[in-house]
C-alpha cells in the first residue's frame, strides 16, 4: 500500500487554459502531427478534462502528459516533426524522435507498462511519485478522449441490450440505480433515459453532478436522500425517462434502498473503484474531507476505501438477490471486495460477458471522430452522410444506427432535410465537435473512406480525426472486463493487444498507443489504441482502408480463436484469412 502523499502522485497544478486550435490552417508539417497536437490539447480543454490544471483527463488520475514540462516538449516536438519522423512518448514524456517513413505513425506511445511481476499499484505509485511514470487510463494518455460522449453510445448499447434481455426491449417503467457521475460515469443517466428508463445516480462530488446537469446528461438534482429516492420511485411509476442525481456516497444510497425495501430494476456502479487512493471515496468521508484525508495518510485512506468497496459490493449482491438485474461496469469493484474477503463478490457478471461480447464477435466497437475545423456543421454533415451510406432498410443494426444518430439531434428533421444551420445537438459538444458510433468489420473502413472523400471534396472544412477507445473488440486483455469469462479461458492472455498495437503500426495509423491498467487499474489489464487522420489525400485513403479493416479484424481473430461461432461465421462471410479455421 502507498505510503507517499496523494499529491505527489499527480502533477502540481498550473493555472493554464488549453484549447486546441480550430480551422484548416496547420502549424505542424503534416496533418497527422497537427491532429495529434490538437487532440492532446483537446484532451486538456476545460470543457473536456475533469481536472485539466493537473493534466488529469478522466478515470481517476488518467493523465494526458506526465508533467507540464513534458506537455510543452511534446507540443514543441510535434510542431517541428518532419513527415518521415516519429515521436516516441514513454509514460507521458517525449523521449526521442526516430526517422521512419510517411506511412508510419507520427507518434508511438507506451504508458504505465511494467514487467508483470512488478506490475503492482505499490510499485507504480513509487515510480509515479518520483516522476518516472504516469497513469494513462485508456484515452487520456493516448489523446483521443472526447468527453462524456465518448462512452455514451457504448453505455446506451449496454442498457439497450439489458432492456432487450430483461425488460421487453425498453427501460420505460424501470428504476435504474448507479453511482459515479464522472467523466465516463456521467454518460449513465443520459443512456438510461435514452432507453426510456428512470435513473437514480449518486456521486460524492457535487461539482460533477452539476457539470452533467449543465451538459444535459442529467435532468435533476435532489439534495435530501429520501426525497431523491421518493422522486425516482414517483418517476418510475409515471414511466418518465428522467434522471435524478443525489450528492452522497453510493454505499449510503444502496443501504438506504435496502432499508426501505426499494429494489431497483437494474443496478451497477461507475465510481473510480479501480483506484482506491485517488478515485474512490470511503463512506466515512464527504468529498471535501476525502481530499484532505488522502493527503494526510494515504495508507489509512486506502484501507477505508477498500473496506467501503466491500460494503458497496455486499449491498449490490444483496439487491441482486432481491431481484435487481446487477452488473459490474468496468471499474474492478468486485475484485477489490473479493480481495477484502467477500467471497461472493463475483456473484454478478461484468457488462462485457453480460451484454457486449456478441458485438465484439462481429468486430464491432467504438468508432469516434472529431472535426478539426471546430465547426459542429462538419459533424452534422458526417451524420447525414452516414445515414445515406448505411440505409436503415439494410438490417436491424442500421436501424439502430439511424435511431442513435437522429437521437443525437434535438431537431432531427433539420438533419434529414440537410438544413445543417438549424441542427442542434441533443447534448452539448465538449471541446472539438465529435461523434461516436459503434461500427464493425466492413463498416469502419467504409465510414473512414467516406470522411476522407468529404475532406477531399471540401464538403467539410478541415480534416477529420478517427479514433477509438482501447475498450474494443480485439485490443484489450482485461480478465475482469473485456476478456472476462472467455470461452476458452484465455482471459489473461495479452498477446492480442500487442498484436493489435503492431497491426496498427504496420497498417499506418497516425498515432498508436499501448497501455497497462486502464479501466480496472494497475495489474489488471493491457490494451492498445489507434487514431488515424482523414486529410483528404489519396495516401490517407490507402492508410484508412488498411487500418480500419485490420484493426476490427483483430476482434474476429481474437474471438474466432477463442471458439465463438459468431466470430468464425463473420470471418467466413467477410473472407477473413484465418489460417487454422476452415
Ligand atoms: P472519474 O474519476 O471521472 O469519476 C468517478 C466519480 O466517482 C467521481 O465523480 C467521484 O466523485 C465519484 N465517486 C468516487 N467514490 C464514490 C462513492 N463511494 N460514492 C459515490 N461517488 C463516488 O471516472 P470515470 O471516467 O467516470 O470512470 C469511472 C470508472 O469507470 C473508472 O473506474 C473507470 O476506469 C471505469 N470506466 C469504465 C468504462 C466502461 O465502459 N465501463 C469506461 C471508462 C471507464
Amino acid at each position: 500500500m502507498s505510503t507517499m502523499n496523494a499529491s505527489s502522485l499527480i502533477p502540481a497544478p498550473q493555472n493554464r487554459t488549453i484549447r486546441a486550435p480550430r480551422g484548416a490552417e496547420k502549424t505542424c508539417t503534416t496533418w497527422q502531427a497537427e491532429a495529434a497536437m490538437r487532440m492532446l490539447m483537446n484532451n486538456l480543454d476545460p470543457e473536456v478534462a475533469e481536472h485539466p490544471e493537473s493534466l488529469i483527463v478522466y478515470g481517476g488520475r488518467g493523465q494526458a502528459a506526465r508533467s507540464w514540462e513534458a506537455y510543452d516538449a511534446i507540443i514543441d516536438t510535434l510542431q517541428r516533426l518532419k513527415a518521415d519522423e516519429t515521436l516516441l512518448v514513454q509514460s507521458g514524456k517525449p523521449v526521442g524522435v526516430i526517422q521512419t517513413h510517411e506511412n508510419a505513425p507520427r507518434v508511438m506511445i507506451a504508458n504505465s507498462n511494467l514487467v508483470p511481476h512488478w506490475g503492482t499499484q505499490e510499485h507504480f505509485d513509487e515510480l509515479s511519485a518520483k516522476g518516472l511514470m504516469m497513469y494513462g487510463q485508456m484515452t487520456a494518455g493516448s489523446w483521443i478522449y472526447i468527453g462524456t460522449q465518448g462512452i455514451l453510445q457504448g453505455t446506451f448499447e449496454t442498457y439497450a441490450q439489458c432492456a432487450r434481455d430483461h425488460f421487453n426491449g425498453t427501460l420505460a417503467g424501470t428504476l435504474n440505480v448507479t453511482g459515479g457521475c464522472g467523466g465516463m460515469g456521467g454518460a449513465q443517466p443520459l443512456s438510461i433515459t435514452l432507453n426510456g428508463g428512470t435513473c437514480l445516480i449518486a456521486d460524492v462530488d457535487q461539482t460533477r453532478l452539476q457539470r452533467r446537469l449543465d451538459d444535459e446528461y442529467l435532468d435533476e438534482l435532489v439534495v435530501d436522500l429520501d426525497e431523491a429516492i421518493d422522486r425516482a420511485v414517483e418517476l418510475k411509476a409515471q414511466k418518465s425517462a428522467t434522471s435524478v442525481g443525489w450528492c452522497g456516497n453510493s454505499v449510503t444510497l444502496l443501504e438506504r434502498l435496502i432499508e426501505r425495501d426499494i429494489i431497483p430494476d437494474t443496478l451497477t456502479d461507475q465510481t473510480s473503484a479501480h483506484d482506491p487512493l485517488q478515485g474512490y471515496c470511503p463512506i466515512e468521508y464527504t468529498y471535501e474531507q476525502s481530499v484532505e484525508a488522502r493527503e494526510e495518510d494515504a495508507a489509512a485512506y486506502q484501507k477505508l476505501s477498500l473496506a467501503s468497496m466491500r460494503r458497496h459490493v455486499e449491498a449490490m449482491v444483496k439487491l441482486q438477490k432481491l431481484g435487481s438485474v446487477t452488473f459490474d461496469y468496468g471499474n474492478n469493484i468486485r475484485q477489490r471486495a473479493f480481495d477484502e474477503g467477500f467471497q461472493d463478490a463475483f456473484a454478478f457478471p461484468g457488462f462485457v460477458p453480460a451484454y457486449i461480447r456478441p458485438q465484439f464477435c462481429l468486430g464491432r466497437g467504438p468508432f469516434r471522430w472529431c472535426a478539426l475545423s471546430g465547426d459542429p456543421i462538419d459533424i452534422y454533415k458526417t451524420d447525414y452522410a452516414l445515414l445515406q451510406l448505411f440505409p436503415k432498410e439494410d438490417g436491424a443494426y442500421n436501424e439502430r444506427l439511424h435511431q442513435w444518430i437522429l437521437g443525437c439531434h434535438k431537431n432531427p428533421d433539420a438533419l434529414l432535410a440537410q438544413d445543417f444551420d438549424n441542427c442542434e445537438p441533443r447534448f452539448a459538444f465538449q471541446g472539438l465537435p465529435c461523434r461516436i458510433c459503434w461500427f464493425g468489420l466492413g463498416e469502419r473502413d467504409k465510414a473512414g473512406l467516406l470522411f476522407n472523400n468529404m475532406v477531399q471534396s471540401g464538403a467539410v472544412s478541415a480534416p477529420i480525426v478517427i479514433g477509438r477507445d482501447h475498450l474494443d473488440c480485439g485490443s484489450v486483455a482485461s480478465p475482469n472486463r473485456e476478456t472476462e469469462s472467455m470461452k476458452d479461458g484465455t482471459d489473461a492472455v495479452s498477446d492480442w493487444p500487442l498484436l493489435n498495437f503492431a497491426t496498427n503500426i504496420a497498417s499506418g495509423a497516425s498515432w498508436v498507443s499501448f497501455h497497462h491498467g486502464g479501466g480496472v487499474g494497475i495489474g489488471f489489464s493491457q490494451h492498445a489504441g489507434q487514431v488515424i487522420v482523414a486529410d483528404g489525400t489519396n495516401e490517407a485513403a490507402d492508410r484508412l482502408s488498411r487500418v480500419l479493416k485490420n484493426d476490427p479484424m483483430m476482434g474476429i481473430f481474437r474471438h474466432a480463436d477463442a471458439g465463438y461461432e459468431d466470430a468464425i461465421q463473420c470471418g467466413r462471410d467477410q473472407e477473413v484469412d484465418i489460417p487454422m479455421q476452415s
